[in-house]
């Protein structure tokens, strides 16, 4: 059966072989799961969720206790006072430039810590030029540049210490940059030292890919608003779209009538039938993550042992569920893409190319075959076309199949007679 889904008896091989030795990462990671599960049933349990709850509104959406209740069980699980979880945001992006253009006016000045923010922000922030951005309202903007993928402490103290910021923004996950991504301690120890000198500043989190990988989410370290999408982990692959803004709740008000209308807020939105799939993937994201961060771990220790270079390293503490794979080959890069598409449930029979696409500078591949459009939590993987050729892979809805989507994409790579795995890693026997 193996064979006959075109993945190599050389690739069984070596998976069986390193099963062993990353057994010990998966029951760290299964522990962090049933912890998060438990948080997720005691929020069902508190607000007595029940099949009221998975009614549906249209129009104006007045009085939808199904997302009035949501919204309370994402804040009890996010640990924060309110949230506004809406299938009226399109994404992860939408959801943060409804948050940036809620709490910034003009005059006031944004500064990342993480340097260059998430790319589709550029044009939001102005990054990049556009009409509609937040430089064109006269919202100021600065950064401050990661140092060996840790924060510039120094230089943060001294910035914020001016007291004329008025939102300090931190990456979590790490985009499409070649850093690491922020771990809850250092992410804490940054707030810190901010707070130390810093009553008011807003501390925002993008928190993309970042949910449910650790014990607690960043308002429990002093984040004042956490920023996500529901096609990525706290949509457990069921959430049909949607995205979610948690944290403070004058901060989550200011964003509800950003989103909708100043006077109307949190009261209108209609639901139109999602709130049980909401329900639904918030109730599987605990368990969806694990299979996602244990396919990126398995993914991680595959192609190290093939002379790759994995970042993170399968043991290595992960804050986000993407695992970079760089390949220093083109041809490499692109089948392992072309592997990953071929063994997905929908659209195996598409082969992905190297395509322009609106802004980025460099040719995109991205495989994706997913049971929702644009679902990252769902085994999918992109790269752009440029050396190092680095992949960034992530999802996986079950262990299971991300395996086989891992192992399919690997013997896609190449014939297996040494020659096509250029670095070949001496601990490799093929
Ligand atoms: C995915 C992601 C976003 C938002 O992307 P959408 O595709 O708009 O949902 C923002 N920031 C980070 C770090 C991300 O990974």
């Amino acid at each position: 059966m193996y064979k006959e889904f075109g993945i190599k008896e050389e690739v069984l091989n070596l998976s069986e072989k390193i099963t062993k030795e990353i057994s010990p990462i998966f029951q760290e990671v299964e522990k962090n799961c049933e912890l998060n599960t438990l948080k997720v049933l005691k929020a069902f349990n508190k607000y007595n969720i029940s099949d009221m709850h998975f009614g549906s509104t249209t129009g104006y959406g007045y009085g939808d206790v199904g997302r009035d209740t949501i919204e309370k069980v994402f804040a009890e699980v996010l640990g924060a006072e309110d949230s506004l979880v809406r299938g009226q945001f399109i994404s992860g992006t939408h959801a943060l430039t409804v948050a940036l253009f809620a709490f910034l006016r003009p005059n006031d000045t944004m500064l990342s810590i993480c340097g260059k923010p998430y790319d589709t922000l550029d044009e939001v922030i102005g990054i990049v030029e556009n009409k509609s951005s937040l430089k064109s309202y006269g919202v100021k903007y600065e950064q401050i540049d990661l140092i060996e993928d840790d924060f510039d402490y120094d230089k943060i103290l001294e910035r914020a210490s001016k007291n004329d910021i008025k939102l300090i923004e931190i990456q979590r996950s790490r985009g499409y940059a070649l850093r690491k991504s922020i771990t809850l301690d250092k992410m804490e120890k940054v707030i810190k030292l901010i707070r130390s000198v810093n009553k008011d500043v807003i501390i925002m989190v993008d928190n993309c890919y970042g949910e449910f990988v650790d014990k607690v989410e960043p308002l429990a370290i002093g984040a004042n608003v956490i920023v996500g999408s529901l096609i990525k982990n706290l949509g457990g692959g069921i959430a049909p779209n949607g995205a979610y803004i948690a944290g403070k709740k004058e901060l989550v008000e200011l964003a509800a009538e950003r989103l909708t209308a100043p006077g109307l807020g949190k009261e209108v939105g209609p639901t139109m039938g999602i709130n049980k799939y909401i329900l639904q993937g918030l109730f599987m994201a605990p368990s969806v993550v694990a299979s996602s961060l244990k396919t990126a771990i398995y993914a991680s220790k595959m192609l190290e042992e093939l002379g790759y270079k994995a970042v993170p390293r399968f043991d290595e503490k992960r804050s986000d569920i993407v695992q970079t794979i760089e390949f220093g080959d083109k041809e490499k890069l692109i089948k392992y893409c072309q592997g990953i598409q071929m063994g997905s449930p929908i659209d195996s029979n598409s082969i992905p190319e190297p395509w322009d696409m609106p802004g980025y500078t460099d040719q995109v591949i991205m495989a994706a075959g997913a049971f929702t459009q644009g679902s990252s939590i769902e085994l999918s993987c992109d790269a752009p076309i440029r050396p190092p050729y680095i992949a960034f892979m992530q999802g996986g809805l079950t262990y299971e199949y991300g395996k086989i989507g891992v192992m399919r994409a690997i013997s896609q790579m190449g014939k297996w007679d040494g020659s096509n795995f250029p670095k070949l890693g001496k601990r490799d026997t093929l």
